[in-house]
């Protein structure tokens, strides 16, 4: 089995079958992050090359499923392993969380991109926490008028494309106490965040709603239909390797 991950899903995955001998599986990362968690399994890192690549790797690793637990804003690697998946005619599930819905009390401003973000942000200047990561940061660089604070997994390799913006580097999980100390040392008065679902990086919009803050919420890209579930459990079935909860462990 392929699990594509970079993901507390896929890495809850791996950490499952790593204890079920009937399944070899390899856990696959695109190396966006210079240390990422060292699995219990076999591992890759970087792209496949595109669907065509993908397709190779597939049957030349001689791959029976493929699970797609990447998060739901890489919308291209789940494109690709759609293609390839059929291509190669490998069966294809995507381990996927649900998104976040607002609730009461909640401020959000939804949007269908990064562009759209950061231009809902407005004309007058607003103290701003980007939860976003480091891809699309350039996206925030036509409004010089914001103070930014920025928070990245990695220390940037080059100066951020932002005029006034401070940085916070940090991994997940966090914490309402942390959030809620972060965003008032910066006297942020708006958040933009991906909506990620799950409850690694959701403590951001708890702490949103309890100071009033409005949230630009980014809405999941498109990705063609595929079969989908929410939990590992789920997957174990798919795989036809049900085990009971106190032989998984977790
Ligand atoms: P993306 O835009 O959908 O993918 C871009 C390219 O990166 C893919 O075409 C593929 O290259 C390669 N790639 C992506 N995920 C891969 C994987 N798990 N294993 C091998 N190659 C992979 O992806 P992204 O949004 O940049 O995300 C990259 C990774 O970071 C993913 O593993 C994702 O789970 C993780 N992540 C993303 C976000 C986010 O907000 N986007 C947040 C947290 C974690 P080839 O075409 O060459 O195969």
């Amino acid at each position: 089995m392929l699990i594509l991950g970079g993901t507390a899903e896929a890495n809850r995955l791996a950490q499952v079958v790593a204890k079920d001998p009937r399944i070899y599986a390899v856990l696959s990362y695109a190396g966006r992050t210079e240390n990422p968690a060292k699995p219990p399994i076999a591992w890759r890192v970087g792209g496949f090359g595109g669907i065509d690549g993908l397709k190779h790797y597939l049957m030349a690793e001689n791959i029976a499923r493929v699970v797609d637990a990447t998060h739901p804003f890489a919308a291209q690697m789940s494109s690709h392993a759609i293609a390839a998946c059929a291509a190669a005619n490998v069966p294809l599930l995507a381990l996927e969380r649900p998104p976040w819905q607002a609730v009461a009390g909640d401020r959000w401003i939804e949007v269908d991109d990064i562009g759209a973000a950061a231009a809902a942000l407005g004309a007058a200047p607003r103290r701003v926490f980007l939860g976003i990561g480091r891809q699309h940061l350039a996206a925030f660089a036509p409004h010089p008028q914001h103070a930014y604070l920025v928070r990245l997994v990695d220390p940037p390799r080059a100066p951020l494309p932002l005029r006034d913006a401070e940085m916070v580097v940090a991994r997940g999980p966090f914490d309402r106490a942390g959030e809620r100390a972060m965003l008032t040392k910066f006297c942020a008065d708006m958040i933009v965040a991906k909506n990620a679902g799950g409850n690694q990086v959701s403590a951001k919009i708890d702490v949103a709603r309890e100071l009033a803050l409005p949230v630009i919420m980014i809405r999941r890209p498109f990705v063609p239909a595929r079969q989908k579930v929410e939990t590992v459990d789920e997957v174990l079935h798919w795989l036809g390797h049900d085990a009971a909860p106190a032989e998984r462990g977790v």
